[in-house]
């Protein structure tokens, strides 16, 4: 290991071992580092099976055919609409819409809150 993957430090040295795993330290921010192999999917599965999702695929086909469970997929599709989409501009109407208010005016006045009817 070369470099610290959290921050721009250079340099690493060897702290021991861990689970038979070399285990490194970081100069920079005294992160102990043991992990060398990337933990889960490839970006180009994850990647796939949001473009598929999109297209129709059921999450449960998705996930028989990259081997992970279903409930897999949606977190894939979260991070995906995150990374991409973007926020809507707030268009400058706000409409404030007390619940409580409703039913208070309701049983005071004994009218059906009939539609049409402008709530402030
Ligand atoms: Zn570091």
């Amino acid at each position: 290991m070369d470099a610290c993957p959290t921050c721009p430090q250079p340099h690493v040295v060897k702290a021991g071992q861990a689970r038979g795993h070399q285990r490194w330290l970081c100069r920079g921010d005294g992160d102990q580092l043991t992990g060398t192999t990337p933990r889960g999917r490839p970006r180009w599965q994850n990647s796939l099976a949001v473009v598929l999702s999109c297209h129709g695929v059921a999450m449960t086909a998705l996930g028989k055919r990259f081997g992970v469970w279903a409930s897999t997929i949606r977190p894939w599709m979260r991070q995906s609409a995150a990374d991409h989409a973007e926020q809507p501009a707030p268009s400058g109407q706000a409409i404030g819409l007390a619940r409580d208010a409703m039913g208070q005016v309701r049983k005071n006045t004994g009218a059906h809150a009939g539609a049409g009817r402008l709530w402030t």
